[in-house]
């Protein structure tokens, strides 16, 4: 039997239309949207998988998807065993740092001794351990903007894109920590056929962003 690609995409998100889109200009044609959680395509040796995004990353550790597109801060925060192939480009976003507007800030040291809310608990903590400063991180798992105000923390680590939610919950950005973009993933060893397959469909990738540069 030939060997066909999984690919795991995210099934409605911020991530999901551009993904979408990449394949399409590849010339890749699929099904989606019509609440199915897979389709094959007409035209290209590859099926698609319909998850949220947190759970791709796994899914492709697992071997239950050969690759996956998902945010850098989602495939980071995994801690999973995975191959970054490819920078995509799009889902920008930043990962930052923010407290009560009316807070003086000095630096990061100010954060000593603190506690900070966030969803991303392993990108801070290496953040904080590389500037040696040591401060309690309480996750949690969304509205992490609100946890200041409700005197769960006095500070927050979250995705900040344009700065509005922050802003119309008191907070100011004071640090970014990390800088993510979509990515293309896949499982760490793929069998000859799906590397060549995968092979072909990077070079297509390449020639779409090429193209639009
Ligand atoms: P799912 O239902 O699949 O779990 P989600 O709500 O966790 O979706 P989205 O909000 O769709 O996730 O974001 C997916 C990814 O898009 C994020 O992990 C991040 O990489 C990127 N992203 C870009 N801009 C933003 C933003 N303003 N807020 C959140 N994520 C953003
Ligand atoms: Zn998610």
């Amino acid at each position: 039997m030939s060997s066909i690609l999984r690919i795991a995409l995210q099934k409605s998100g911020r991530l999901s239309e551009d993904s979408y889109q990449l394949f399409k200009e590849c010339g890749i044609r699929f099904d989606y949207g019509t609440g199915k959680l897979k389709s094959v395509s007409s035209n290209f040796p590859a099926e698609f998988l319909f998850l949220r995004d947190d759970d791709i990353p796994g899914y492709v550790e697992d071997g239950v998807a050969d690759l996956g597109i998902v945010g850098e801060n989602v495939a980071v925060e995994s801690a999973r065993t995975i191959d970054t192939v490819h920078r995509l480009g799009f889902s920008k976003c930043r990962l930052s740092l923010a407290i009560p507007r009316g807070n003086e800030w000095n630096g990061i040291q100010d954060l000593s001794g603190k506690n900070i809310a966030t969803s991303y608990p392993l990108i801070l903590g290496n953040y904080l351990r590389e500037q040696n400063i040591s401060a309690d991180i309480h996750v949690i798992s969304g509205s992490v903007e609100i946890a200041p105000g409700i005197g769960l923390a006095e500070a927050i680590c979250d995705i900040v894109s344009s700065g509005s939610t922050l802003l119309s919950n008191g907070l100011k950005e004071v640090e970014v920590i990390f800088r993510s973009e979509a990515i293309l993933i896949a499982r760490s060893t793929l069998e000859t056929e799906k590397q060549s397959l995968l092979d072909k469909l990077l070079f297509r990738i390449k020639a779409v962003q090429a193209a639009k540069n």
